[in-house]
Protein backbone atom coordinates (compact mmCIF):
# COMPACT_ATOMS: atom_id res chain seq x y z
CA UNK A 1 0.00 0.00 0.00
CA UNK A 2 1.14 3.73 -0.71
CA UNK A 3 0.69 6.79 1.18
CA UNK A 4 -1.97 9.04 0.02
CA UNK A 5 -3.45 12.46 1.54
CA UNK A 6 -6.40 14.30 0.64
CA UNK A 7 -9.67 15.90 1.96
CA UNK A 8 -12.53 13.72 3.27
CA UNK A 9 -16.34 13.49 4.58
CA UNK A 10 -15.91 11.55 7.51
CA UNK A 11 -19.94 11.46 7.60
CA UNK A 12 -22.91 12.38 5.76
CA UNK A 13 -23.03 16.09 5.52
CA UNK A 14 -19.98 16.21 8.30
CA UNK A 15 -18.38 18.65 5.66
CA UNK A 16 -14.77 17.90 4.53
CA UNK A 17 -11.22 18.01 6.24
CA UNK A 18 -7.44 16.87 5.48
CA UNK A 19 -7.12 13.16 5.70
CA UNK A 20 -4.92 10.74 5.58
CA UNK A 21 -5.26 7.06 3.82
CA UNK A 22 -3.56 4.46 1.65
CA UNK A 23 -4.29 3.47 -1.73
CA UNK A 24 -3.11 0.53 -3.49
CA UNK A 25 0.08 -0.50 -4.75
CA UNK A 26 0.34 0.04 -8.44
CA UNK A 27 0.09 -2.93 -10.31
CA UNK A 28 1.45 -4.64 -13.89
CA UNK A 29 -1.82 -2.64 -15.80
CA UNK A 30 -1.58 0.12 -13.23
CA UNK A 31 -0.27 3.94 -13.40
CA UNK A 32 0.13 5.79 -10.44
CA UNK A 33 -1.15 9.67 -11.51
CA UNK A 34 0.38 12.67 -9.35
CA UNK A 35 -3.04 14.69 -9.36
CA UNK A 36 -2.41 18.52 -10.52
CA UNK A 37 -6.10 19.71 -10.68
CA UNK A 38 -9.70 18.41 -9.91
CA UNK A 39 -12.72 19.67 -10.87
CA UNK A 40 -16.12 20.09 -8.26
CA UNK A 41 -19.05 18.79 -9.28
CA UNK A 42 -22.38 18.90 -8.02
CA UNK A 43 -22.23 15.30 -7.52
CA UNK A 44 -19.72 15.56 -4.85
CA UNK A 45 -21.74 18.02 -2.89
CA UNK A 46 -24.41 15.41 -3.72
CA UNK A 47 -22.73 12.21 -2.42
CA UNK A 48 -21.03 13.93 0.72
CA UNK A 49 -24.51 14.66 1.87
CA UNK A 50 -26.26 11.34 0.95
CA UNK A 51 -28.85 12.79 -1.22
CA UNK A 52 -29.19 9.67 -3.38
CA UNK A 53 -29.21 7.28 -0.42
CA UNK A 54 -26.55 6.26 2.04
CA UNK A 55 -22.67 6.60 0.87
CA UNK A 56 -19.59 4.87 2.12
CA UNK A 57 -17.39 7.14 4.88
CA UNK A 58 -15.15 8.38 4.23
CA UNK A 59 -15.49 9.77 1.35
CA UNK A 60 -12.85 11.68 -0.65
CA UNK A 61 -14.66 13.14 -3.77
CA UNK A 62 -13.79 13.81 -6.92
CA UNK A 63 -13.93 12.45 -10.37
CA UNK A 64 -12.91 15.13 -12.04
CA UNK A 65 -9.29 14.65 -12.22
CA UNK A 66 -6.18 15.69 -14.08
CA UNK A 67 -2.43 14.99 -13.59
CA UNK A 68 0.85 13.72 -14.65
CA UNK A 69 1.74 10.11 -14.48
CA UNK A 70 4.79 9.36 -12.28
CA UNK A 71 4.79 5.76 -11.96
CA UNK A 72 3.58 2.94 -14.56
CA UNK A 73 2.81 -0.76 -14.01
CA UNK A 74 5.29 -3.55 -16.07
CA UNK A 75 2.42 -4.19 -18.09
CA UNK A 76 1.57 -0.93 -19.39
CA UNK A 77 1.64 0.59 -22.82
CA UNK A 78 -0.65 3.65 -23.43
CA UNK A 79 1.40 5.89 -21.24
CA UNK A 80 4.97 6.77 -20.06
CA UNK A 81 6.12 8.67 -17.16
CA UNK A 82 5.31 12.11 -17.21
CA UNK A 83 2.82 11.96 -19.63
CA UNK A 84 -0.41 13.94 -18.78
CA UNK A 85 -3.59 12.38 -17.75
CA UNK A 86 -7.32 12.16 -17.04
CA UNK A 87 -9.84 10.02 -14.88
CA UNK A 88 -13.18 10.74 -14.64
CA UNK A 89 -16.38 9.02 -12.63
CA UNK A 90 -15.28 5.35 -13.15
CA UNK A 91 -12.40 2.95 -12.38
CA UNK A 92 -13.26 -0.35 -13.11
CA UNK A 93 -16.33 -2.51 -14.83
CA UNK A 94 -16.70 -6.11 -15.34
CA UNK A 95 -15.77 -5.99 -19.20
CA UNK A 96 -17.79 -8.73 -20.19
CA UNK A 97 -21.94 -7.61 -19.73
CA UNK A 98 -23.23 -6.51 -22.31
CA UNK A 99 -22.86 -2.96 -21.83
CA UNK A 100 -19.34 -3.24 -21.21
CA UNK A 101 -18.78 -5.23 -24.13
CA UNK A 102 -21.23 -1.95 -26.09
CA UNK A 103 -18.37 0.51 -24.55
CA UNK A 104 -20.61 1.43 -22.23
CA UNK A 105 -19.02 0.55 -19.20
CA UNK A 106 -20.53 3.43 -17.09
CA UNK A 107 -23.55 1.14 -16.73
CA UNK A 108 -21.50 -2.01 -15.99
CA UNK A 109 -24.29 -4.43 -14.43
CA UNK A 110 -22.32 -7.03 -12.91
CA UNK A 111 -18.94 -5.06 -11.16
CA UNK A 112 -19.17 -1.56 -11.63
CA UNK A 113 -16.89 1.02 -9.86
CA UNK A 114 -16.88 4.77 -9.41
CA UNK A 115 -13.91 6.86 -9.08
CA UNK A 116 -15.04 7.34 -5.09
CA UNK A 117 -17.43 5.97 -2.51
CA UNK A 118 -17.50 2.79 -4.31
CA UNK A 119 -16.05 -0.84 -3.27
CA UNK A 120 -12.99 -1.80 -5.95
CA UNK A 121 -12.73 -5.28 -7.40
CA UNK A 122 -9.41 -5.39 -5.11
CA UNK A 123 -11.59 -5.10 -2.16
CA UNK A 124 -10.63 -1.76 -1.44
CA UNK A 125 -12.84 1.33 -1.03
CA UNK A 126 -12.08 3.72 -4.10
CA UNK A 127 -11.05 7.49 -3.00
CA UNK A 128 -10.98 10.84 -5.00
CA UNK A 129 -9.83 13.30 -6.67
CA UNK A 130 -9.47 15.53 -3.87
CA UNK A 131 -6.26 14.05 -3.06
CA UNK A 132 -2.57 14.07 -3.89
CA UNK A 133 -2.18 10.46 -5.78
CA UNK A 134 -4.57 8.36 -7.60
CA UNK A 135 -3.79 4.68 -8.99
CA UNK A 136 -5.69 3.21 -11.58
CA UNK A 137 -5.60 0.72 -14.01
CA UNK A 138 -4.44 2.32 -17.72
CA UNK A 139 -7.44 1.34 -19.04
CA UNK A 140 -9.67 4.23 -17.26
CA UNK A 141 -6.89 6.56 -17.84
CA UNK A 142 -7.71 8.97 -20.72
CA UNK A 143 -4.65 10.86 -22.53
CA UNK A 144 -5.10 14.45 -22.28
CA UNK A 145 -3.70 16.47 -24.64
CA UNK A 146 -0.48 18.79 -24.40
CA UNK A 147 -2.74 21.51 -26.12
CA UNK A 148 -5.07 21.98 -23.56
CA UNK A 149 -4.57 24.20 -20.31
CA UNK A 150 -4.91 21.27 -17.96
CA UNK A 151 -6.34 22.91 -14.78
CA UNK A 152 -9.17 23.98 -17.40
CA UNK A 153 -9.40 20.48 -18.83
CA UNK A 154 -10.06 18.92 -15.62
CA UNK A 155 -13.66 19.09 -15.91
CA UNK A 156 -14.09 17.62 -19.34
CA UNK A 157 -13.76 14.45 -17.28
CA UNK A 158 -17.51 14.50 -15.96
CA UNK A 159 -19.12 17.92 -16.96
CA UNK A 160 -17.56 17.51 -20.89
CA UNK A 161 -18.50 13.80 -21.13
CA UNK A 162 -21.73 13.99 -19.57
CA UNK A 163 -23.00 16.86 -22.12
CA UNK A 164 -21.20 15.23 -24.97
CA UNK A 165 -22.35 12.29 -24.91
CA UNK A 166 -25.88 12.79 -25.59
CA UNK A 167 -25.24 15.11 -28.14
CA UNK A 168 -23.65 12.83 -29.96
CA UNK A 169 -26.26 9.84 -29.13
CA UNK A 170 -29.33 12.36 -30.41
CA UNK A 171 -26.71 13.58 -33.21
CA UNK A 172 -27.32 17.48 -32.56
CA UNK A 173 -26.23 19.86 -34.81
CA UNK A 174 -26.62 21.70 -38.00
CA UNK A 175 -30.52 22.86 -37.95
CA UNK A 176 -31.29 21.79 -34.65
CA UNK A 177 -32.51 24.03 -31.97
CA UNK A 178 -31.15 23.04 -28.78
CA UNK A 179 -32.14 24.54 -25.05
CA UNK A 180 -29.74 23.95 -22.28
CA UNK A 181 -31.24 24.40 -19.05
CA UNK A 182 -29.55 25.28 -15.92
CA UNK A 183 -26.31 27.34 -17.11
CA UNK A 184 -23.53 25.51 -14.04
CA UNK A 185 -20.85 23.01 -14.60
CA UNK A 186 -22.56 21.16 -17.45
CA UNK A 187 -24.53 23.57 -18.28
CA UNK A 188 -21.80 25.75 -19.96
CA UNK A 189 -20.04 22.60 -21.41
CA UNK A 190 -23.47 21.93 -22.87
CA UNK A 191 -23.65 25.07 -25.01
CA UNK A 192 -20.01 24.72 -25.95
CA UNK A 193 -20.53 21.35 -27.76
CA UNK A 194 -23.77 22.20 -29.18
CA UNK A 195 -22.27 25.42 -30.47
CA UNK A 196 -19.13 23.27 -31.53
CA UNK A 197 -21.85 20.76 -33.32
CA UNK A 198 -23.69 23.65 -35.75
CA UNK A 199 -26.88 23.71 -33.28
CA UNK A 200 -28.98 27.02 -32.32
CA UNK A 201 -28.48 27.14 -28.29
CA UNK A 202 -30.93 29.10 -25.86
CA UNK A 203 -29.65 29.26 -22.72
CA UNK A 204 -33.13 28.83 -19.63
CA UNK A 205 -31.58 30.14 -16.76
CA UNK A 206 -33.37 30.97 -13.12
CA UNK A 207 -30.26 33.79 -13.25
CA UNK A 208 -30.64 36.61 -15.29
CA UNK A 209 -27.18 37.46 -13.98
CA UNK A 210 -25.72 35.32 -16.56
CA UNK A 211 -26.76 36.44 -19.34
CA UNK A 212 -24.19 38.27 -20.49
CA UNK A 213 -22.06 35.14 -19.71
CA UNK A 214 -24.34 33.02 -21.89
CA UNK A 215 -23.94 35.40 -24.91
CA UNK A 216 -19.78 35.64 -23.99
CA UNK A 217 -19.85 31.64 -24.26
CA UNK A 218 -21.55 32.28 -27.54
CA UNK A 219 -25.22 30.96 -26.70
CA UNK A 220 -27.53 32.36 -29.46
CA UNK A 221 -29.99 33.44 -27.32
CA UNK A 222 -30.72 33.69 -23.37
CA UNK A 223 -34.08 32.80 -21.93
CA UNK A 224 -34.78 33.92 -17.92
CA UNK A 225 -37.68 31.42 -16.76
CA UNK A 226 -39.15 33.43 -14.54
CA UNK A 227 -40.38 35.15 -16.83
CA UNK A 228 -43.22 34.26 -18.59
CA UNK A 229 -43.40 36.51 -21.56
CA UNK A 230 -39.66 34.91 -22.97
CA UNK A 231 -41.05 31.61 -22.21
CA UNK A 232 -44.00 32.18 -24.52
CA UNK A 233 -42.20 33.14 -27.31
CA UNK A 234 -39.92 30.20 -26.82
CA UNK A 235 -42.93 27.50 -26.71
CA UNK A 236 -42.57 24.86 -29.19
CA UNK A 237 -39.67 25.83 -30.62
CA UNK A 238 -36.39 23.23 -29.65
CA UNK A 239 -36.02 19.79 -31.21
CA UNK A 240 -33.63 19.01 -27.88
CA UNK A 241 -33.49 20.01 -24.17
CA UNK A 242 -30.68 19.38 -22.62
CA UNK A 243 -31.47 19.50 -18.32
CA UNK A 244 -28.58 20.02 -16.31
CA UNK A 245 -30.41 21.53 -13.49
CA UNK A 246 -29.40 19.90 -9.70
CA UNK A 247 -32.62 20.57 -8.12
CA UNK A 248 -36.34 20.12 -8.10
CA UNK A 249 -37.85 21.92 -10.99
CA UNK A 250 -40.90 21.33 -13.18
CA UNK A 251 -40.22 19.19 -16.30
CA UNK A 252 -43.84 20.10 -17.88
CA UNK A 253 -42.94 23.63 -18.31
CA UNK A 254 -40.04 22.69 -20.08
CA UNK A 255 -41.29 19.60 -22.48
CA UNK A 256 -44.35 22.65 -23.48
CA UNK A 257 -41.02 24.07 -25.01
CA UNK A 258 -40.09 21.04 -27.34
CA UNK A 259 -41.42 21.35 -30.86
CA UNK A 260 -43.82 18.21 -31.70
CA UNK A 261 -41.30 14.94 -31.13
CA UNK A 262 -38.86 16.89 -29.35
CA UNK A 263 -36.71 15.40 -26.85
CA UNK A 264 -35.53 16.59 -23.36
CA UNK A 265 -32.29 14.83 -22.03
CA UNK A 266 -32.21 14.69 -18.08
CA UNK A 267 -28.76 14.56 -17.27
CA UNK A 268 -28.59 16.83 -13.81
CA UNK A 269 -29.90 14.25 -11.40
CA UNK A 270 -32.14 15.80 -8.29
CA UNK A 271 -32.91 14.09 -4.83
CA UNK A 272 -36.81 13.84 -5.73
CA UNK A 273 -39.10 12.67 -7.83
CA UNK A 274 -39.93 14.22 -10.99
CA UNK A 275 -44.00 15.10 -11.38
CA UNK A 276 -44.59 14.16 -15.09
CA UNK A 277 -48.27 15.43 -16.06
CA UNK A 278 -49.94 12.79 -18.15
CA UNK A 279 -50.55 15.44 -20.83
CA UNK A 280 -47.22 16.60 -20.90
CA UNK A 281 -46.13 13.67 -23.48
CA UNK A 282 -48.80 12.51 -25.84
CA UNK A 283 -49.51 16.28 -26.83
CA UNK A 284 -47.05 16.36 -29.57
CA UNK A 285 -45.21 13.64 -29.16
CA UNK A 286 -42.80 14.42 -27.04
CA UNK A 287 -39.80 12.20 -25.61
CA UNK A 288 -38.50 12.36 -21.60
CA UNK A 289 -35.07 10.77 -21.81
CA UNK A 290 -31.61 10.42 -19.51
CA UNK A 291 -28.05 10.06 -20.20
CA UNK A 292 -25.38 8.97 -17.63
CA UNK A 293 -21.65 9.87 -18.23
CA UNK A 294 -20.03 8.31 -20.84
CA UNK A 295 -18.00 5.32 -21.85
CA UNK A 296 -14.27 5.36 -22.06
CA UNK A 297 -14.21 5.32 -26.01
CA UNK A 298 -16.46 8.52 -25.84
CA UNK A 299 -14.82 10.35 -23.59
CA UNK A 300 -11.03 9.83 -24.97
CA UNK A 301 -13.19 10.99 -28.23
CA UNK A 302 -14.50 14.14 -26.38
CA UNK A 303 -11.15 15.33 -24.91
CA UNK A 304 -9.48 14.73 -28.56
CA UNK A 305 -12.53 16.67 -29.78
CA UNK A 306 -12.17 19.03 -27.32
CA UNK A 307 -8.35 19.43 -28.25
CA UNK A 308 -9.39 19.59 -32.29
CA UNK A 309 -11.83 22.75 -31.06
CA UNK A 310 -10.18 24.33 -28.37
CA UNK A 311 -12.72 23.64 -25.87
CA UNK A 312 -11.99 23.54 -22.49
CA UNK A 313 -14.36 24.93 -18.94
CA UNK A 314 -14.62 28.01 -17.95
CA UNK A 315 -13.14 27.88 -13.98
CA UNK A 316 -12.36 29.44 -10.87
CA UNK A 317 -9.29 28.18 -9.39
CA UNK A 318 -9.67 27.29 -5.73
CA UNK A 319 -7.28 26.72 -2.68
CA UNK A 320 -8.42 23.27 -1.49
CA UNK A 321 -8.75 24.79 1.83
CA UNK A 322 -11.60 26.88 0.55
CA UNK A 323 -13.62 23.90 -0.67
CA UNK A 324 -16.59 25.15 1.93
CA UNK A 325 -17.45 28.30 0.22
CA UNK A 326 -17.07 26.40 -3.31
CA UNK A 327 -19.59 24.33 -2.50
CA UNK A 328 -22.00 26.66 -0.82
CA UNK A 329 -21.79 28.72 -3.77
CA UNK A 330 -22.66 26.20 -6.30
CA UNK A 331 -25.63 24.98 -3.75
CA UNK A 332 -26.97 28.48 -4.80
CA UNK A 333 -26.29 28.22 -8.38
CA UNK A 334 -23.45 30.89 -8.44
CA UNK A 335 -20.67 29.11 -10.31
CA UNK A 336 -18.75 30.68 -12.87
CA UNK A 337 -18.81 27.87 -14.20
CA UNK A 338 -16.88 24.77 -12.66
CA UNK A 339 -15.04 25.48 -9.69
CA UNK A 340 -11.33 23.27 -9.83
CA UNK A 341 -9.31 22.56 -7.16
CA UNK A 342 -5.11 23.61 -7.27
CA UNK A 343 -3.95 20.05 -6.24
CA UNK A 344 -0.87 21.82 -5.14
CA UNK A 345 -2.79 23.64 -1.97
CA UNK A 346 -3.04 20.61 -0.20
CA UNK A 347 -0.11 20.43 1.93
P1 LIG B 1 -24.09 23.15 -11.05
O1 LIG B 1 -22.79 23.63 -11.56
O2 LIG B 1 -24.48 23.47 -9.63
O3 LIG B 1 -25.22 23.68 -12.08
C1 LIG B 1 -26.59 23.42 -11.90
C2 LIG B 1 -27.38 24.60 -12.46
O4 LIG B 1 -28.76 24.28 -12.35
C3 LIG B 1 -27.22 25.88 -11.66
O5 LIG B 1 -26.10 26.63 -12.02
C4 LIG B 1 -28.51 26.62 -12.01
O6 LIG B 1 -28.36 27.28 -13.27
C5 LIG B 1 -29.51 25.49 -12.23
N1 LIG B 1 -30.41 25.36 -11.08
C6 LIG B 1 -30.07 25.14 -9.78
N2 LIG B 1 -31.17 25.06 -9.02
C7 LIG B 1 -32.22 25.18 -9.86
C8 LIG B 1 -33.63 25.14 -9.70
N3 LIG B 1 -34.17 24.95 -8.49
N4 LIG B 1 -34.43 25.30 -10.79
C9 LIG B 1 -33.89 25.48 -12.01
N5 LIG B 1 -32.55 25.53 -12.23
C10 LIG B 1 -31.75 25.38 -11.16
O7 LIG B 1 -24.19 21.57 -11.14
P2 LIG B 1 -23.47 20.57 -12.18
O8 LIG B 1 -22.17 20.13 -11.61
O9 LIG B 1 -23.56 21.15 -13.53
O10 LIG B 1 -24.43 19.29 -12.05
C11 LIG B 1 -25.80 19.39 -12.43
C12 LIG B 1 -26.52 18.10 -12.08
O11 LIG B 1 -26.04 17.05 -12.95
C13 LIG B 1 -26.30 17.58 -10.66
O12 LIG B 1 -27.52 17.04 -10.18
C14 LIG B 1 -25.26 16.47 -10.84
O13 LIG B 1 -25.28 15.51 -9.82
C15 LIG B 1 -25.72 15.90 -12.15
N6 LIG B 1 -24.73 15.12 -12.88
C16 LIG B 1 -25.19 14.08 -13.61
C17 LIG B 1 -24.31 13.30 -14.34
C18 LIG B 1 -24.83 12.19 -15.19
O14 LIG B 1 -24.06 11.26 -15.49
N7 LIG B 1 -26.08 12.26 -15.64
C19 LIG B 1 -22.93 13.58 -14.30
C20 LIG B 1 -22.50 14.68 -13.57
C21 LIG B 1 -23.40 15.45 -12.86
P3 LIG B 1 -29.08 28.69 -13.56
O15 LIG B 1 -28.52 29.66 -12.55
O16 LIG B 1 -28.66 28.99 -14.95
O17 LIG B 1 -30.56 28.47 -13.45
Amino acid sequence: MIEAKGYAAQNSGSGLERWEFQRRTPRPHDVLIEILFCGVCHTDLHMINSDWGPGIFPMVPGHEIVGRIIEIGTEVTKFDIGDHAGVGVMVDSCGTCADCQAQLEQFCSVSPVQTYGSKGHDGLTTYGGYSNIIVVDEKFTHRISDKLNLAAAAPLLCAGITTYSPLRHWNVGKGHQLAVVGLGGLGHMAVKFGIALGAEVTVLSTSESKREDAKTLGAHNFVVTSDSQELDKVRGKFDFILDTVSAKHDLNLYISLLKTGGVHICVGIPSEPFTLSPFSLPNGNKVVAGSGAGGLAETQEMLDFCAAHGIVSEIELIDIKNIHPAFERMAKGDVRYRFVIDMSTLV
